[in-house]
C-alpha cells in the first residue's frame, strides 16, 4: 500500500489549495498558510512524523520538517537539453511544474535535509514531452512517489539508518538524490553527543549534591547551563542520584 491516499485528505486542506491555485498564489503566499498548515497536520498523522524519504522521526523539529514538492515547483539550469534529458546526471536541471505547486498529490513532509538534498532534482521517468496533467501512474515517476509506490518495495533500512536499494527499483534515485549514504554518520555523531551531554549533566547534578543544596536549586543550576536539557529529566536525574545515595 502506498504511504498516501489522495481521497483522504481533509477538505480544508484540498479546498485551501485549489483556491490558491485558483488565485494564481505563489507557493509563499499568506493566504495559503491555513491550507498548509491543513496538510501538515494530516501528513505528520499519516507519516507517523517520519521523514517521508529518510524515515527518520521530524515531529518535534519545529522548523526542521518541510513540504516536499515531489515535482519542483521551479525551473533550474538554463539548457533546454539538459531539462529534458533522461539520465541521472541532468536531473537537477530542469524547467520545473508551477502548474503542480499546490497540487495535493506533488506535496509530501520531509526532514529539512531531504528537501535540500533534493533540492530541484526532477524525478518525473520520461522528461522529453511536456506534463500536461499531473502523472498518474507508478511507472510515470523514476522515484519512491508516496501517492504510487511502497517504500519497502524500493527501499531496505538495515540498522534504521542504512538504506540499501531493492534491485530493480526506484530506491537508487531516491538514495543518490537525498544522498541518505550520509545519514548513518550524522546520526552516529548526534547519539555521541547526546551521550557527552547526558553525561556532563550527570556530573554537575553530582556535583551540586556534594554541595548540599536544595533540588530545586540544583535543577535551577543545571537548567541554566544546559537550557536545551528538559526540567523532567534533570529531576529524574537528582532523584536517581538521592535514591541510590551517590551523593
Ligand atoms: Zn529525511
Amino acid at each position: 500500500m502506498p504511504l498516501i491516499d489522495i481521497t483522504k485528505y481533509p477538505k480544508p486542506a484540498i479546498d485551501g489549495l485549489a483556491a490558491a491555485l485558483a488565485r494564481g498564489d505563489d507557493w509563499t503566499a499568506a493566504a495559503v498558510s491555513a491550507a498548509k498548515d491543513a496538510l501538515v497536520e494530516y501528513l505528520i498523522e499519516v507519516q507517523g512524523s517520519r521523514c517521508a524519504y529518510c524515515k527518520r522521526l521530524i515531529k518535534n523539529e519545529i522548523g526542521l520538517r518541510e513540504l516536499d514538492h515531489i515535482l519542483p515547483k521551479g525551473a533550474l539550469g538554463t539548457s533546454v537539453q539538459r531539462a529534458v534529458s533522461n539520465s541521472q546526471s541532468d536531473r537537477r536541471v530542469t524547467k520545473g511544474y508551477p502548474a503542480f505547486r499546490f497540487e495535493p498529490k506533488n506535496l509530501i513532509l520531509t526532514c529539512k535535509r531531504c528537501n535540500h538534498r533534493k533540492g530541484s532534482y526532477d524525478c518525473r521517468k520520461d522528461r522529453s514531452a511536456a506534463a500536461v496533467a499531473y502523472p498518474a501512474a507508478a511507472g510515470d515517476f523514476e522515484w519512491v512517489h508516496p501517492a504510487y509506490h511502497e517504500f519497502a518495495d524500493h527501499i531496505t533500512l538495515l540498522n534504521e539508518f542504512v538504506y540499501q536499494e531493492v534491485p530493480g527499483s526506484n530506491g537508487a534515485a531516491v538514495i543518490d538524490a537525498c544522498r541518505l549514504a550520509g545519514i548513518e554518520a550524522l546520526e552516529a555523531r548526534a547519539r555521541e553527543l547526546r551521550l557527552k551531554e547526558i553525561k556532563e549533566v550527570n556530573m554537575l547534578v553530582l556535583e551540586l549534591l556534594r554541595e548540599d543544596l536544595p533540588d530545586d536549586d540544583i535543577v535551577d543550576s543545571v537548567m541554566h547551563h544546559f537550557p536545551q536539557v528538559l526540567e523532567s529529566k534533570i529531576r529524574k536525574a537528582v532523584r536517581g542520584f538521592r535514591d541510590n545515595k551517590i551523593a
